[in-house]
């Protein structure tokens, strides 16, 4: 395996992540030896081992590997200590990384690997990784804007009803499992009032994956007060909605 296969790995097993590490990034690592895979892991659980610590934790001898990582490894003390330390005191020799970290806290992983005499290259895969990381890094960025997705489901011709908003189910099985899936990697859910008022969704994630960080619905003031489930355990979105999330995200939870 080459360390672009290797970083293809590597993004797979990040994946195992979704819905379990927010407000962390999702990262998978390989640890490769002559082309030959040695250790692999992933970040499972907000506060669990990072994905480098688990690919060490997974090989037993480490010594003169590459370790194939799809983010920076992080050099601070934040709920475990810094992966550039582990990776260094494990005797890695090179380190194949698909894109930095910009986070203030856990950014400069590079720079201590690179005084500590060990070999990194950075930006193999790095689209696929940022394309992983999206919501990760729109965090970063602009910590004073929320990161949104539009999920749609239409007929071939573009539609999501017929005219009298009866059909309800124009997708399968398949794709409402996706649903759920997706629904458990964001930390709230939004309708429009028509569907609220129409279908009172219960805006839950039902699927494999059980979702770390509750989810809250958003709605706009006085919209969807006749929508009971809708309302659920959820919370107003209004003007000051913007704020209202910063700090919802800022009080449940932490970067570690
Ligand atoms: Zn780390």
């Amino acid at each position: 395996m080459n360390e672009q296969q290797a970083m293809d790995r590597a993004l797979t097993l990040a994946l195992k992540g979704w819905g379990r590490v927010s407000p962390n990034p999702l990262v998978g690592a390989l640890l490769l030896r002559d082309g030959q895979v040695v250790g692999e892991g992933y970040h499972a659980e907000f506060g669990g081992p990072h994905a480098e610590v688990a690919a060490l934790g997974s090989c037993p001898d480490p010594k003169g590997t590459t370790c194939v990582v799809t983010l920076e490894p992080c050099a601070h003390h934040g709920k475990t200590p810094p992966c550039a330390d582990a990776l260094i005191s494990a005797g890695v020799r090179r380190v194949v990384i698909a894109i930095r970290d910009r986070h203030p806290e856990a950014r400069g992983g590079v720079e201590v690997l690179r005084q500590a005499g060990v070999e990194v290259e950075v930006g193999c895969r790095q689209d696929a990784a940022a394309a992983l990381n999206a919501p990760f890094l729109w965090s970063v960025a602009r910590p004073d804007r929320p990161f949104v997705a539009l999920k749609i489901a239409t007929s071939l011709d573009g539609f999501i009803a017929d005219a009298q908003g009866r059909s309800q189910w124009i997708s399968g099985d398949e794709a409402r499992e996706y649903v759920h899936w997706l629904r458990a990697g964001f930390d709230a859910i939004g309708v429009g009032r028509r569907t609220a008022d129409a279908d009172d969704p219960e805006l839950t994630a039902r699927g494999a994956v059980t979702p770390r960080v509750p989810r809250a619905s958003c709605w706009r003031k006085r919209c969807c007060c006749r929508s009971a489930r809708t309302a659920g355990p959820g919370y107003q979105l209004d003007s000051g909605g913007r704020r209202q999330h910063a700090r919802r995200r800022a009080a449940g939870t932490g970067f570690g």
